[in-house]
């Protein structure tokens, strides 16, 4: 069994160099007196949160990873060995899996069955896994949007930024994104449909940028990257507007988190921010996915994925989040079936 081992706590920003890849003997079956699952992982999911686990900080939500161990992520699967009632040998299933070939899932309660297979599967780990959901919660659950109003969307090219454009534009809204290369800033007028786009890489003054683009204001800012963009859009909300804090990406690996200057401004427009975690929304999963499915199967949303090959690639694909290498959701593909 090739496994990605975590090698040790990290300071700032993750290298490749802090994994290793690792062969372990296993038994291709459930032991006797589990209620486990034991399956063959097929796509592994690379999401930002997996580089805070990677700190020796208390994490919020999710423990960090433990040194010397193989990490775990979401990821895509198929049931080899099923010792629970709910779960059957052929079953596919996403959740979260370790990083490696197969895992034994001690608690496959919390693994979501796959019914729809008319859909690339490895879509579970973007559209229609935790990225998609963390859109739709914070898009409609969150930002309560209305037609015709103006929404801002950062890292707007990527898993979770794709969908929330595409779907505020499905809702009638005038939507801008904001993204670190002329190739995505073309991706989302071109392929997502967003109305604006700009490369903030290339923009001296974030406040002029949004002002260029939001002569009248902002009525939704969906926010992936936190830091001085969080800042000049305080700058540039309309009355009564709303702030999706979704995460800060952009501060995750600095050592002294940039500080936000301008929260008198929401006060003065009365400006709602609220935080959110996707798990709190799990339970909205099928309601999701009536809404979802039905989309992408008429092509009324789109979503560009960026598939690295094969295990071994897994680690320099997890840190390109950070550097923006990723082109879309990133995914890596161990096994087709
Ligand atoms: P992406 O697929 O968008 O990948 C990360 C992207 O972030 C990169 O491609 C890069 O794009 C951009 N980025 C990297 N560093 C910086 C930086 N310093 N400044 C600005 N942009 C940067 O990731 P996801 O869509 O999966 O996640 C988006 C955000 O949502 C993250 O903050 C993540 O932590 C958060 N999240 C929160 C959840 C919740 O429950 N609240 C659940 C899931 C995700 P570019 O080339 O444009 O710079």
């Amino acid at each position: 069994n090739k496994q990605v081992i975590f090698r040790d706590y990290i300071e700032n920003y993750p290298k490749e160099s802090d994994f290793s890849i690792k062969e372990k003997t296993i038994h291709l079956e459930v032991p006797k007196d589990s209620n486990g699952v034991l399956v063959k992982n097929l796509y592994l999911s690379c999401d930002p949160y997996m580089c805070l686990l990677m700190k020796k900080i208390k994490g919020p939500v999710v423990p960090s990873y433990t040194p010397c161990s193989v990490i775990t992520g979401y990821g895509v699967a198929r049931v080899l060995d099923s010792g629970h009632p709910n779960f059957k040998k052929g079953d596919l299933v996403w959740g979260t899996m370790g990083w490696e070939e197969y895992s034994l899932i001690t608690k496959p309660e919390d693994l979501f069955k796959i019914d729809h297979t008319d859909v690339p599967l490895s879509y579970y780990t973007g559209i229609l896994g935790m990225p998609g959901i963390t859109a739709y919660a914070g898009f409609y659950e969150i930002c309560a949007p209305k037609k015709g109003e103006c929404v801002f969307v950062s890292a707007a090219a990527g898993a979770v930024g794709q969908l929330v454009g595409q779907f505020a534009k499905l809702m009638g809204c005038y939507v801008v994104g904001s993204a670190g290369s002329q190739q995505k800033v073309d991706l989302l007028k071109n392929k997502f449909g967003f109305d604006a786009a700009f490369n903030y890489k290339e923009e001296h003054d974030f406040d002029v940028a949004l002002k260029r683009c939001f002569p009248d204001g902002i009525d939704i800012y969906f926010d992936n990257v936190g830091g001085k963009m969080l800042d000049a859009v305080l700058l540039n909300m309309r009355n009564h507007g709303r702030i999706a804090l979704c995460g800060m990406i952009s501060q995750y690996n600095l050592e002294q988190p940039e500080g936000v200057t301008n929260l008198m401004n929401p006060v003065y427009q009365r400006v709602r921010m609220e935080g959110f975690v996707v798990l709190d929304y799990y339970p909205l999963y099928a309601k999701f996915l009536d809404s979802v499915l039905p989309c992408i199967r008429e092509e009324k949303i789109v979503y560009v994925e960026d598939v690295a090959e094969g295990l071994e690639s897994g680690p320099a694909a997890l840190v390109g989040l950070f550097s923006g290498r990723n082109v879309g959701k990133q995914v890596v593909a161990i096994a087709r079936d």
